[in-house]
């Protein structure tokens, strides 16, 4: 499957749909929220309105008075967009509004259409000066994986019902390709302002910021910039309204000031603790339970066990150098999801000693227990000690011989207890 934007552009299936039109890269990515982003894009020179961020009522209101008024934009901080449908974004004209929007959307729940059913809680808000907005466009910057370029998708109907434009007038998506070897043209900017239906100053303006985007997308390795909208105000500006920012967390290491914006708050808990323990793991939707070392062999193992007629409850790739502690976090992160009815542990022992993998499976059982079907295949390294291990602990494990077996053994027993 492939998705195909106007322009030209396709973009692999690499995951999940951001705001609406755009898939956002694979994982792994890191978010910031908004004014961290805002902040973020200021530093590269880009017009952005004065904002504060807010973490009670009191410092909502303290920083409404800062702005001065008379708009404010009370805004809340999660990681998802579609905020303003869902109540998370709220034009106020009075620091009794200020604060009563602040009162009402701290601690709240917040729904929509990006956080599941089971929505986000409200921790921080942004206060913002209001602007008064005459259009309301849309612009994106993302890695195509599928050109090797950086692609710029734009949008003269921006705003909050971009995704019923995607789906129902996609000839109304442009996207502009940068290749990365050369940089932002002025053509690019040209384009950009034709894109979004810009003319005199305000092309000029396009391709400005433009130049700055590019070079903040760039320079801070981000996977995914999406403002939405990007507006035009009624004097004649262009302004950054909202902006989503992701990072790939594999260039983090060298972005210090990136790194601490992370909020932990707003990720997947299993996500947080196999990051912790440098484990690769993305949940599914499946019943097994994978553990496995290697990323080729984790995408076998779940193949192998789609065929025998189950599916993976996650992808988990331990690595090539885990050790004790790191089995043992993986295992407990597998047992933490409710919707695991049976492990499958693979493991080809390579620079891996099979002996640990084993002790650390061990380790991990006798901690937080055991109460579904354990199937391990272990090959390479050691592998006789480790089976010696498993034997002798006395743990109700079921041994396979290869990759097929091991599968076929996990989905019976699974089937079995079912
Ligand atoms: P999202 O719903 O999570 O994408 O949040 P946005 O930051 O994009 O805000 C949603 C909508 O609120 C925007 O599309 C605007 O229509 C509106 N909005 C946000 N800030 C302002 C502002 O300063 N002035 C006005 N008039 N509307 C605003
Ligand atoms: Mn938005």
């Amino acid at each position: 499957m492939r998705l195909r934007l106007s322009g030209g552009l396709s973009i692999s299936p690499a995951i999940a749909l951001h705001e609406g039109v755009i898939l956002s890269p694979a994982k792994p990515l890191m978010n910031i929220h908004e004014h961290q982003a805002k902040a973020v894009l200021k530093g590269f020179g880009v017009a952005v309105p004065r904002g504060f961020p807010a973490f009670s009522v009191e410092e909502a209101v303290s920083a409404a008075q800062q702005l001065g008024g008379p708009v404010w934009v009370v805004k809340a901080q999660i990681h998802a967009g579609g905020r303003g449908k869902g109540g998370g974004v709220k034009v106020v004209k009075s620091l009794e509004d200020v604060r009563a929007e602040a009162k009402r959307m701290l601690g709240m729940t917040l729904v929509t259409h990006q956080t599941g059913p089971k929505g986000k809680l409200v921790q921080r808000l942004y206060i913002e000066e209001g602007a008064a907005i005459a259009r309301e466009l849309y612009l994106s910057v993302l890695v195509d994986r599928e050109t090797s370029r950086v692609a710029v998708v734009a949008s003269t109907e921006g705003g909050m019902n971009i995704e019923e434009v995607a789906h129902d007038t996609p000839e109304k998506i442009i996207t502009i390709q940068i290749d990365p070897a050369t940089g932002v043209f002025p053509h690019h900017g040209r384009a950009l302002a034709k894109a979004l239906a810009l003319e005199g100053d305000l092309a000029k303006q396009a391709g400005v910021l433009l130049g700055q985007l590019y070079k903040a997308f760039v320079e801070k390795d981000m996977s995914l910039l999406e403002i939405n909208p990007l507006i035009v105000t009624a004097d004649g500006k262009l302004r950054v309204l909202d902006a989503k920012m992701g990072f790939d967390s594999n260039a983090l290491f060298r972005h210090e000031d990136i790194r601490a914006l992370r909020d932990v708050t707003e990720e997947d808990e299993k996500e947080i603790t196999a990051s912790n323990y440098d484990l690769s793991y993305i949940a599914l939707d499946g019943e097994i339970g994978c553990m496995v070392n290697g990323a080729g062999l984790a995408m076998a193992t779940m193949d192998i066990i789609k065929l025998y007629g189950a599916a993976p409850a996650n992808f988990l790739d331990v690595g090539g150098g885990a050790d004790e502690e790191k089995v043992t976090a993986a295992f407990k992160i597998i047992t933490a999801d409710p919707n695991v009815k049976g492990i499958l542990i693979n493991i080809f022992g390579g620079i891996m000693r099979c002996d640990i993998i084993a002790e650390g499976v061990v380790a991990a059982v006798k901690e937080v227990g055991l109460k579904v079907p354990l199937v391990v295949r272990l090959e390479g390294t050691n592998v006789d000690q480790g089976k010696q291990i498993l034997r002798d602990s006395g743990l109700n494990v079921i041994a396979a011989d290869d990759l097929a077996d091991a599968a076929e053994k996990i989905v019976a027993a699974v089937k079995k207890a079912a």
